[in-house]
């Protein structure tokens, strides 16, 4: 009867260990597209607890997400595209078909309070690099009206309709002059710049103010499970828990919180500032961190 009993307070013991490690709280998504089908985009959120979104796209689709309140969507500026138009799903980024948008429309759109950040900035599709000179006229609009800017950065997925794509042009260490020249600029590696995540140390440990965020990286359809782990726990290790951030990029949202969640070494406060307080943070958001956890 003993041993039936001890048998039964560890399977109680495993089983509210494992319930300990899974973070239920509400969830910031830095990383969103447009998809075709809205409604259901927005149900899948919900249903996954996601209250606050970065959303970025082609201009015209993000009218649709501009009223919606739950959750709650900044809007980003999507460029330069390459050939006028949005990687992958093809829209014109801007109804006028240019790669870039007109400087004093943009200023117009941030004091109109249109547009919540920079980016995806897609200069890597686009064949040049994270700190081109054209680019820098932008990166100082973003610097004069404090707004956050994100970077794609790393590799991509196929079928990207950029023919002049340059994954050299994907390495976080690129951003250095950028960086140099914005020191004031909060900025975000987007896809944490994997896989030059050596370039993405170096970044993070000379410019507090660059936070990166893991889609792609925490997609176990796209990155093997296990280097997921091995990248977290170098972030982890080297002091950077509270810049990371979770993003989806339109992936298996049920997935991808999982990974972060399997991750034995994060605490569940370290699960709540990658899901939740990073991100209100570097948007200048006050938000009630009451993400739950059991
Ligand atoms: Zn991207």
């Amino acid at each position: 009867m003993k041993i039936f009993l001890a048998g039964i307070c560890s399977v109680l013991l495993l089983i509210s260990d494992t319930g300990s490690k899974q973070y239920t709280g509400e969830i910031f998504d830095v990383h969103l597209h447009f998809s075709g089908d809205v409604e259901t985009q927005i149900a899948n959120l919900q249903k996954h607890n996601v209250k606050h979104v970065a959303l970025s796209s082609a201009w015209d689709d993000q009218e649709k997400y501009r009223a919606l309140s739950a959750p709650e969507f900044l809007i980003g500026l999507m460029f330069p595209c390459p050939g006028g138009i949005v990687p992958y799903s093809g829209q014109r980024c801007f109804s006028d078909g240019e790669s870039y948008p007109d400087l004093k429309w943009v200023r117009e759109q941030i004091i109109n309070k249109k547009i919540d950040f920079l980016g995806e900035v897609l200069s890597e599709y686009y064949g040049i690099s994270l700190s081109d000179s054209s680019l820098f006229p932008y990166y100082a609009l973003a610097a004069e009206f404090n707004l956050p800017v994100g970077i794609h950065t790393g590799l991509a997925g196929p079928n990207h309709l950029s023919p002049n794509f340059d994954p050299a042009m994907g390495d976080p260490i690129l951003l250095k002059e950028m960086l140099d020249s914005f020191p004031s600029l909060k900025v975000w590696l987007m896809h944490a710049g994997g896989p030059y995540l050596e370039s993405t140390m170096t970044i993070l440990k000379e410019y507090p103010n660059v936070y990166i965020d893991i889609s792609v990286l925490s997609d176990p359809e796209i990155i093997d499970a296990l280097d997921f782990e091995v990248a977290m726990k170098a972030f982890i290790e080297a002091g950077f828990e509270d810049r990371i951030m979770f993003g989806s990029d339109n992936g298996d949202l049920t997935k991808m919180i999982n990974a972060v969640n399997k991750l034995d070494f994060l605490s569940q406060t370290q699960r709540e500032k990658i899901f939740l307080t990073n991100a209100a943070r570097f948007f200048s958001l006050s938000i009630n961190t009451n993400g739950k956890m059991q």
